[in-house]
């Protein structure tokens, strides 16, 4: 294949381009990279993120809550933005609970799910009064030793581990013999020692998988999600105020992907309503999502600081790199090494005249931003965006490993 005829990459949008310079929140990438001061840095667009929110909002049908999962993104102004636009917030850490409660939410619409909470975060978590998904009897168990001291009565829901898993997911998080949750046929049980124990029972939390982008698919695990309640909430000792049905909502980063047909989601979920209301009653439904709201609104900015041939091949050496980005170098659990949107920022409009490798500045091999891409010739001191950096970035990547600065991060 020529140059032209490669598919350059996922589908970008949201950053137009003046004067041939990529902008964001409309301001131009090299302007703001001025007022940051250095390069690297990830820059986050909250109008991209509230738009977001608002286009789910209008194709899900009523009766179903949005909560952002804060690991995708937790720069505390990203989460306080994200915090007056949804109706909650996941957290998997006592860290991240509290940057949660720094926004002023309501505790109670704070969930905090993950294998491994140790005592010391189960006693801030239930002192925080917020919802906790308990993801085993043992986790149960010390729970309600721990509020026991403490004398009060914590909301707690059942995280899991579901008798199916979401097909075709980037990432698998449930079905099989998994670390989160407590297997569905234990469930029953689980529910019968709950009754005994002075807690507070909030409902499921039921988490299939990430990163999909075939509307069938999560059609498929939400309908089996419900059910799954359903069959599990005759078991409980009181009806669930809450089910959390997952999210797994993907975006494209790879050529050849496109983005969720969002109407197709909705209808799909509004077709289960009824289904969800008998069987359920008058329960809040939740969706739990990450990289849908915050990755698409992100960008990673470096500097190309060197630009080198070796033996035929130009490779534009960066300021950047795994250490900041590690998902987009394709060591973040990618089998294959595949290109996230990469342009050269401040030639946003300009053909690909050539064919170059993005690098970063690790001394390792496996530190490469973009392979072979179709690129207007860089040179050194332009700078490089990578596109769907707004999720799974810096807290994502191994920020130590060579001992380079932390970059800057700013949300505009
Ligand atoms: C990571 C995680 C999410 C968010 O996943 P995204 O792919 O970012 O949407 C949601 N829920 C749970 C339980 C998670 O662990």
């Amino acid at each position: 294949m020529t140059v032209a005829e490669k598919p350059v990459h996922a589908p970008i949008e949201g950053f137009p381009i003046a004067d041939h310079c990529l902008t964001i929140g409309g301001i131009a990438v090299t302007r703001l990279a001025e007022r940051v001061g250095s390069t690297p840095f990830f820059a986050y667009d909250r109008g991209i993120m509230t738009d977001r929110v608002a286009k789910l909002r209008a194709a899900l049908p009523e009766g179903i809550s949005l909560h952002y999962a804060m690991k995708a993104n937790p720069m505390p102004a990203v989460v306080t933005h994200m915090a007056g636009l949804v109706d909650g917030l996941d957290v998997a850490s006592a860290g991240e609970m509290m940057t949660a409660l720094d926004t002023g939410i309501d505790p109670r619409d704070i969930s905090f799910a993950g294998p491994g909470k140790t005592d010391a975060e189960l006693a801030r978590a239930i002192a925080a009064d917020i919802v906790i998904n308990m993801e085993s009897p043992g986790e149960m168990e010390r729970i309600a030793g721990i509020a026991g001291i403490q004398g009060v009565t914590p909301k707690v829901a059942i995280r899991v581990n579901p008798d199916f898993e979401l097909k075709t997911s980037g990432m698998k998080m449930g079905g099989g013999p998994k670390q989160f949750g407590t297997d569905a046929e234990k469930v029953p049980d689980m529910l019968k020692r709950l009754a005994e124990l002075d807690l507070d029972f909030y409902g499921f939390h039921i988490f299939a998988g990430s990163q999909n982008l075939r509307e069938e698919a999560l059609f498929e695990a939400q309908e089996k999600t419900i059910d799954l309640a359903i069959r599990l909430a005759g078991a409980a000792p009181r009806s669930p105020r809450m089910v959390n049905i997952g999210g797994g909502l993907g975006i494209p980063y790879f050529p050849g992907e496109k983005p969720l047909n969002l109407m197709q989601v909705g209808e799909g979920l509004n077709s289960l309503m009824p289904r969800a209301k008998k069987g359920l009653g008058a329960v809040e439904l939740v969706m739990e999502l990450g990289r849908f709201l915050v990755g698409p609104a992100g960008l990673y900015i470096t500097r190309i600081v060197d630009r080198k041939i070796s033996r035929g091949r130009v490779f534009l050496v960066t300021d950047g790199g795994l250490h900041h980005q590690l998902a987009a170098s394709g060591n973040f659990g990618q089998v294959l090494r595949k290109n996230y949107p990469v342009l050269i920022a401040s030639k946003a409009d300009g053909a690909g005249k050539e064919e170059a490798d993005i690098v970063g500045c690790l001394c390792t091999p496996l530190d490469r931003l973009g392979d072979k891409m179709a690129l207007p010739e860089g040179e050194v001191g332009d700078l490089v965006a990578l596109f769907q950096s707004g999720a799974y970035g810096l807290s994502a990547s191994p920020i130590n490993f060579l001992g380079h600065p932390k970059p800057l991060e700013v949300l505009v």
